[in-house]
């Protein structure tokens, strides 16, 4: 099965329906960064070039949906970027994000979005808040809230997929 092919099966996105008007690149906070871009990465898929699996670059999507608003295909690139990390995974194995991800939930049973989104970019809470103080928040947080049981349903459910 062809990429976008397998993009379709998965999320029902079709990227054929791209004509490149460019609407998505220019309404994205990320593009640029990286060299991300959502409307460059569609007519890779179309081309039929996969090394966009191998880069990862999709993981750079904030699924904040403003292109998917915009554009007038009524494209969504964030469920083709969830469909891309599923085929990735499928094809290559889980990446330093998914490792991260898998290691967040396993050890607390839940994900901080704020550190998780922080740490996913190379920053330190503390570093990037520039206060000393806060050092202490996520462990007061993890001790006082996090429930066993939580944690060992997580774990669980990680362990049989
Ligand atoms: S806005 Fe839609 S049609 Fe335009 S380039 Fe982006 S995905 Fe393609
Ligand atoms: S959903 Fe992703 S690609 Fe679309 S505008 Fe937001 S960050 Fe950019």
């Amino acid at each position: 099965m062809s990429l976008r092919d397998d993009i379709k099966a998965i999320s029902g996105q079709d990227v054929m329906l791209c004509f490149q008007c460019g609407e998505c690149s220019s309404s994205c906070q990320m593009a640029g960064y990286k060299g991300f871009s959502p409307a460059k990465l569609i007519h890779s898929i179309q081309l039929g070039m996969e090394d966009v699996l191998r880069s990862r670059i999709y993981e750079l999507c904030l699924h904040c949906f403003l292109c998917s608003v915009r554009c007038p295909q009524g494209l969504s690139f964030p469920d083709i970027a969830t469909a891309l990390s599923n085929i990735t995974v499928r094809r290559y194995g889980p990446g330093k994000i998914e490792k991260m991800f898998l290691d967040e939930i396993t050890n607390k049973g839940f994900l901080n979005p704020a550190t998780f989104a922080l740490k996913t970019f190379g920053f330190s809470l503390p570093k990037y808040a520039g206060l000393k103080g806060l050092k202490a928040a996520p462990i007061i947080f993890e001790r006082g809230n996090v429930r066993r049981e939580l944690v060992e349903e997580v774990r669980r459910v990680a362990r049989e997929g």
